[in-house]
């Protein structure tokens, strides 16, 4: 095995120069302004070592890799009942879909698609206000990256609440089928402000590491989810982390990984580390072009995929 500061050097360098990066996400109108040539990676392994380069200490929005957090404190809230409400399926279909809801009778195939993420939402929100729920979504993140400054970037929240109409169909449309119990504005408002936390490449992969850890906090050695829970919302990511570009991913990276708009990818090694990537060019699927490639070639020269060498 190489080292891996090394290893991670080598890809920041080869990726920092590339000039094929997707595009950045246009649809929230406040992402768009973000420097389409950022790109920064990190991992911390299980003993405690952090490795860095390029961007990894500025702040970027996380979006759908909030979406991992969330259902972690709903899984806490009710567990398994859970799953009446939400699939495990893959979607096959874009990430702000409603297509599908209509079929499968307003039960989000995953948690991981939008319309999933709201029903999670919910769940979190259990009757409190939004600011209660997002108090306790940071609190959490506080303690699993072990750093009190992550933030909602008010900037964005407010962009994605002025904009994002398919979000308010999907919310309006799964209240239409009981499967909200909380008011949709107060359900959008929570979705909306998760989706706006900022954190950089090495808050995420500090927040990552209960995941890669069998459940614990490995500072601490408290528990953060059960090593069972660990595993499962790894399988979660593995198979519904990247929307309808998840298959693609495992075939080329080959690890659960969750993406967000953002151009932030999580991915997890289990026993071994946690990473996070960001360069804010998105492919068709709403995946980063750079951080996808950077994973594979990082699983790829450390021999960490899941699947083997
Ligand atoms: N806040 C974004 C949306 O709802 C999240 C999408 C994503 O990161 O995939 O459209």
């Amino acid at each position: 095995m190489r080292e891996l500061k090394t290893v991670i050097d080598e890809i920041a360098a080869e990726y920092r120069a590339c000039e094929e990066r997707g595009q950045v996400a246009t649809y929230i109108p406040e992402l768009a302004k973000v420097d389409i040539g950022s790109f920064g990676i990190c991992a911390v392994t299980a003993d405690g070592a952090v490795a860095s380069a390029g961007d990894a200490e500025i702040p970027f929005s996380i979006q759908s890799v909030s979406k991992v957090f969330t259902l972690t404190l709903a899984l806490g809230k009710i567990g398994d009942a859970l799953w009446r409400r939400v699939g495990r399926e893959p979607s096959g279909n874009s990430f702000n879909s409603i297509v599908q809801l209509e079929y499968e009778k307003g039960i989000p195939r995953n948690p991981f698609i939008n319309a999933g993420a709201l029903a999670v939402a919910d769940v979190v929100l259990a009757g409190h206000a939004p600011k209660v729920a997002l108090g306790e979504i940071l609190r959490f993140l506080h303690f699993v990256a072990d750093d009190d400054s992550i933030q909602i970037d008010e900037a964005v929240a407010r962009s994605e609440q002025a904009t994002g109409y398919r979000n308010v169909a999907l919310a309006n449309y799964m209240r239409a089928f009981g499967n909200l119990s909380n008011p949709v504005e107060m359900v959008l408002g929570v979705y909306f402000h998760h989706c706006a936390i900022a954190m950089n490449c090495v808050q995420l992969a500090m927040a990552g590491r209960y995941l890669a850890f069998s459940g614990r906090h490995p500072t601490t050695g408290a528990r953060v989810v059960s090593p069972e829970r660990a595993r499962r919302i790894n399988a979660l990511m593995l198979t519904c982390g990247h929307y309808d570009g998840s298959g693609d991913f495992a075939y080329r990276v080959g690890l659960p990984s969750k993406s967000g708009v953002g151009g932030g990818i999580l991915a997890i090694v289990p026993g071994k580390a946690s990473i996070a990537v960001w360069s804010p060019g998105l492919d068709g699927q709403g995946n980063s072009v750079l951080g996808s490639l950077a994973l594979e070639m990082l699983a790829k020269r450390m021999g960490w995929s899941i699947f083997g060498a």
